[in-house]
């Protein structure tokens, strides 16, 4: 469980400047992974071995010259929502404008923590341009250069501190997150499934924060259902807004173990479903893909097939993600999607005996070794899984720098034909030995 940190400000300060400089270093790590793209407003991000989740809520506004003060209050109060520390960026350059005063005043009414960074302090010299910032009122505010990298350190050592620590009163029954776009159906699918019956579910309120896992232990069945009430409280809102369904997928996602990611067939597999998609992937979560309202459609043999086609092209390079249609409205099949999700569970969390995986690999390798580069035999000698949350292997190398992605993707797909992976991204790293 990490914690999630915002970035707001008026346009053209320097957001999203500061969002790729904080997550370089970790972005090299996750990226690693065969074809995930990047999303370039989301990302991770570590200091002093903590790691936190960054978004630029920028990112996700309308691109256009005049953005509307209404779009921008929008991001402030979804970011205050969502997030557990913002960072509210301002420009030195510009000196104080109208437009950081309404979001100053914002944040103020709220009580989230609040970093005030006044940036393009590129020199000594516009430190003293900076103090008129003071004004706003914020008791931790600093000067930086998102461009340069100078003052970000002096602020990271104090935003670590204020994030959530782990959590260690929820259970490890699996967590699962139901998420998509509004409308797809969640709290359908969530009150089909566990309804209001007081006896299967109690609501743990387990963590420090505000989120809510809701037991369900019936029918054989034991996990818990992350932000369920958050669901079912929520208010219904108009905008059919990206950014709206991404934020609010997000901690629920960090937070669960396998996504149940639910879409509405007649919409169809889109661009925001397939952001969502992405989230859950780059976190490594389990996946399993509910199309729901299939009451709905007129369908023949070849529907079921022509839409796991589609969903197959817009997940690539994962092939077997696992799809169930379902009706949250007449319960169709909604047993079959936890019993799925639960297996993807199960397989997220096994472990190869390091002695099978050598026995199965070495000799495949051999047969097919990494392509030499500048002359130089790359000889992979050993491999194992890491002892980690979801599933990584590690192969270890005389030349780890000469195995580009290719091969690594050769060496997952070796893994996934052998063992059964569907539904769970991993992570494949070389190593030197
Ligand atoms: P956003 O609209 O808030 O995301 O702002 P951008 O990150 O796109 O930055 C707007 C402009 O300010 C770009 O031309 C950046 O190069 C520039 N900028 C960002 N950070 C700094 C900084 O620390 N110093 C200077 N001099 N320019 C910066
Ligand atoms: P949420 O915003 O994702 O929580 O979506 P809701 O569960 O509130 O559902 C949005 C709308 O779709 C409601 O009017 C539901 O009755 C309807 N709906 C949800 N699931 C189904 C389904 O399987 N079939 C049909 N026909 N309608 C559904």
């Amino acid at each position: 469980m990490s914690g999630i940190v915002a970035i707001v400000g008026r346009p053209n300060v320097g957001k999203s400047t500061l969002f790729n400089r904080l997550i370089q270093r970790k972005e090299a790590i996750v990226d690693e992974v065969s074809g995930v793209t990047r999303d370039r407003h989301y990302g991770k991000s570590d200091w002093n071995g903590v790691e936190f989740s960054v978004i630029d809520t920028g990112g996700y506004l309308p691109v256009s010259d005049d953005v509307f003060q209404k779009e921008i209050d929008k991001q402030v109060l979804l970011a205050i929502d969502e997030a557990d520390v913002i960072l509210f960026l301002v420009d030195v350059k510009d000196g104080m404008t109208g437009v950081d005063q309404s979001i100053s005043d914002m944040l103020h009414k709220s009580s989230k923590k609040t970093f005030l960074l006044v940036n393009k302090v590129d020199n000594s010299k516009l430190i003293e341009d900076s103090t008129e910032f003071y004004s706003l009122g914020f008791k931790d505010l600093f000067s930086l250069s998102s461009i340069n990298g100078s003052g970000t350190g002096e602020f990271l050592d104090l935003l670590v501190e204020q994030l959530p620590k782990e959590d260690l009163a929820v259970s490890d029954v699996p967590k699962f997150a139901v998420v998509g776009r509004p409308n797809a159906g969640k709290s359908s699918f969530i009150n089909s499934l566990i309804g209001e019956d007081r006896f299967i579910v109690t609501d743990v309120a387990g963590t420090t924060r505000d989120s809510l896992y809701t037991r369900y232990n019936q029918f054989g069945f034991d996990f818990e259902l992350i932000d369920t009430a958050g669901i079912r409280r929520k208010t219904k809102v108009s905008e059919d807004i990206e950014f709206y369904s991404i934020l609010r997928s997000i901690r629920s996602i960090e937070n669960s173990d396998t996504c149940l990611i639910i879409y509405d067939v007649e919409r169809g597999f889109d661009s925001q479903v397939q952001n969502i998609f992405w989230l859950a992937a780059k976190n490594k979560k389990g996946i399993v893909i509910l199309v729901n309202k299939w009451d709905t459609m007129s369908k023949d043999h070849t529907t079921s097939k022509q839409i796991e086609e589609e969903i197959m092209t817009k997940t690539s390079p994962f092939i077997d993600i696992p799809i169930v249609f379902i009706s949250a409205l007449t319960k169709q099949r909604i047993f079959d999607a936890i019993k799925i999700a639960m297996e993807v569970n199960e397989r997220r969390n096994h472990k190869i005996p390091t002695k099978k995986l050598n026995d199965l690999l070495l000799p495949i390798i051999e047969q097919k070794p990494p392509p030499s580069t500048k002359g130089k035999y790359v000889k992979i000698k050993f491999c194992r899984q890491l002892p980690t949350k979801y599933p990584q292997f590690a192969f270890y190398c005389n030349l780890p720098q000469y195995i580009k992605d290719p091969y690594k993707r050769f060496l997952e797909n070796q893994i996934r034909k052998h063992y059964n992976f569907a539904g769970v991204p991993i992570d494949v790293f070389i190593r030197k030995k």
